[in-house]
């Protein structure tokens, strides 16, 4: 099986990821769980993101690496997901600029928002710093991510989990959006979190009762 379609998906991603602004240059990566195995598709080191194609990207099962092009630097750190987090289906690695703000000054940004309580499920927390492609940051990132969809890595960047695609590029983009608002909260006196119980309630809502009625 060639996952033809989930490569596509993986592309999408990755150039959306750049459109959205929330990764400048080739920095940054996107992979896809596979659905019927263990391993998955994820985007090659040091590439263009708009001259990308399906077949730039690499498959990884265990430890054969099938591709024409070397696997993103940060491969550790998504097997290190995969493994811990059986409900995560797709990630995807900015570092987009206020993300990164909080991330330097190793600092949660808080659940001030409905969206941040309903898709991410609380604060994002800054995971220590490691330096980057290594295994110590790749398990850290694993470790404060803890069962949320979002997590920071110290002096670097953001990770963001979802169900698929489409949900981890969405995590990237409320958190981003969060952290620009929380920022400029702090500039105005501050603001204040919303309680585990509103988070629970905010984060269920979401999950189990959220779009259309069938009836
Ligand atoms: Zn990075």
């Amino acid at each position: 099986m060639n996952y033809d379609r989930l490569r596509q998906e993986v592309v999408e991603t990755a150039r959306q990821m750049l459109n959205q602004g929330l990764v400048r240059g080739t920095w940054g990566n996107v992979s896809a769980r596979l659905p019927d195995r263990p391993g998955m598709l994820i985007t090659p080191s040091g590439m263009d993101y708009l001259t990308m194609t399906p077949d730039d990207i690499v498959l990884v099962e265990g430890d054969s690496v099938i591709g024409r092009w070397k696997p993103s630097i940060e491969l550790l750190l998504h097997k290190a997901i995969y493994e811990k987090r059986p409900d995560v289906g797709a990630i995807v690695h900015t570092h987009s600029v206020f993300a990164t703000v909080f991330a330097a000054a190793e600092r949660p940004i808080p659940a001030i928002t409905e969206e941040m309580a309903q898709v991410i499920g609380g604060s994002v927390e800054p995971a220590p710093y490691a330096p980057c492609g290594s295994s110590a940051l790749a398990e850290l990132a694993a470790k404060y991510l803890n069962r949320k969809q979002a997590v920071l890595l110290a002096k670097h960047g953001l990770v963001g989990v979802g169900r698929d695609l489409k949900e981890a590029l969405l995590s990237c983009i409320i958190v981003e959006k969060t952290a620009q608002i929380a920022a400029v909260a702090n500039m105005l006196g501050g603001c204040t979190e919303f309680t585990p119980d509103e988070i629970r309630e905010l984060r269920e809502n979401y999950l189990y009762k959220y779009g259309q009625d069938k009836e």
